[in-house]
């Protein structure tokens, strides 16, 4: 079993699609372990894009995942990171996959809808950060 996690971004949160957008997850054997709605403040942001702050996209990126309240779940099943990033889809929505979350609800690159861990690392650092703080 393995953990990743899962950001219900503002935008999609802000169009009532946390429902829908769990269901993908359940649907798909991703077990909700944990979950929570929270507005980050910018500082946090930062952190957890800190990857990110050389990309001229940063300070947008951290003032919109700051915006609004997201939802933040830890998902847990076999091959949970992958199998989470597969359901996404693709960065920008217009290159996504039909059937995945961003081709069926995010708005465009920086208003995606959600975000998922990319590595084992990231995600025992993103779990961290949000749930054992
Ligand atoms: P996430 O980290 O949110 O799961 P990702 O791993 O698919 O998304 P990253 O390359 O890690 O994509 O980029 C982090 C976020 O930064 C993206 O989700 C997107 O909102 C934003 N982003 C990435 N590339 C661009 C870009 N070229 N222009 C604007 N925003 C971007
Ligand atoms: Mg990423």
């Amino acid at each position: 079993m393995e953990q990743t996690l899962s950001l219900i971004k503002p935008d999609a949160v802000e169009r009532n699609l946390i429902g829908k957008i769990v269901t993908v997850f359940e649907e798909n054997n991703l077990t909700i372990k944990e979950i929570k709605k929270i507005h980050v403040t910018l500082e946090f942001a930062q952190k957890f894009y800190e990857m990110h702050s050389e990309r001229p996209f940063f300070k947008d990126l951290c003032s919109y995942i700051s915006s609004g309240p997201l939802v933040a779940i830890v998902l847990e099943g076999d091959n949970a990171i992958q199998k989470n990033r597969d359901l996404m889809g693709a960065t920008n929505p217009s290159e996504a996959q039909e059937g995945t979350i961003r081709k069926m609800f995010a708005i465009s690159i920086d208003k995606n809808s959600v975000h998922g861990s990319d590595s084992s690392e990231s995600s025992k650092r993103e779990i961290d950060l949000f749930f054992k703080q």
